[in-house]
């Protein structure tokens, strides 16, 4: 699943190649991919230029010319694709624009989970799902009081706060687990519970993690690849996310593998115990 360096690695490939193009078609074959009505879509952004692109946490935002934004969520499995040819694209791409280059800019997803919904520019932060996120790394909104209040309400896991984004937003599985490995925190500590120690280590961790990986193009676990094909880097600079039975580089133990919010975790028990 791509989190915040993943998005924020294909935000940045999309702004170099498809900014400054208009749409002058596009072909949409699975209808479910598009909030709203897939008629309305299409005629609005016929004949529209894409003047850049944002993101809000794991959202990809298209702005174009005439005043609407496409909000674009990949969820488990979608990409973008930019090829010279239509035949090049597969079964699994749902919607292809083509660009005014000669160009096909296209959305891959083979588990069909993505969503695009367009709406006026200036209110996509205010769409339900984007609004209910906390404060993002690296933004002036993520303080460590952000972060030390946010948590202070919440009695589940401080694993399932981090990966339920109220609190601070854009830290999937993987980067949840190398953060509380970095701060010694136990994955099933309650959230309320850290020590101010853990909270002050924690608010550095998430967002230095999250610069090293955004700068490294973000990890590449399972299919994440970014709109050039390329790879990123960053998973070999993981220290205990899928180490399962390696030797914790701090300690030496033994990374355990452990469910937590429905997720593998992965741990060192050893120097991540439970707070008492
Ligand atoms: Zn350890």
């Amino acid at each position: 699943m791509p989190e915040l360096p993943e998005v924020e690695t294909v935000r940045r490939g999309l702004t170099k190649s498809v900014v400054g193009q208009t749409i002058t078609e596009i072909e949409i074959r699975y209808f479910k991919i598009i909030v709203g009505n897939v008629q309305e879509f299409r005629d609005r952004l016929l004949g529209a230029t894409i003047t850049d692109i944002g993101r809000r946490a794991k959202y990809l935002l298209f702005h174009f010319d005439n005043g609407w934004t496409m909000v674009s969520h990949l969820r488990m499995e979608g990409r973008y694709q930019l090829r010279a040819e239509k035949s090049e694209f597969d079964k699994h791409v749902h919607v292809i624009f083509s660009l005014s280059n000669g160009q096909y800019l296209a959305y891959r997803d083979v588990r069909k989970f993505g969503k695009m919904q367009l709406v006026p520019r200036g209110s996509e932060l205010n769409l339900k799902s984007i609004a209910a996120l906390g404060p993002e790394p690296l933004t002036p909104e993520y303080t460590s009081e952000a972060l030390r209040a946010g948590l202070s309400e919440r009695r589940k896991s401080i694993k399932a706060t981090l990966l339920d984004q109220h609190v601070v937003s854009g830290l999937g599985n993987i980067y949840a687990d190398e953060v509380l490995w970095q701060s010694r925190i136990n994955p099933q500590e309650p959230a309320n519970n850290l020590s101010a120690t853990q909270l002050t280590t924690l608010y550095q961790a998430i967002n230095t993690e999250i610069k090293r990986a955004i700068d490294a193009g973000g990890t590449t676990v399972h299919s994440y690849v970014n709109a050039d094909g390329q790879k990123g880097t960053f998973q070999g600079q993981l220290q205990v996310y899928q180490h399962t039975g390696e030797a914790c580089p701090r300690c030496g133990n033994s990374i355990a593998k452990i469910k937590v919010a429905g997720r593998g975790t992965h741990y060192c028990p050893v120097c991540q115990p439970l707070n008492s």
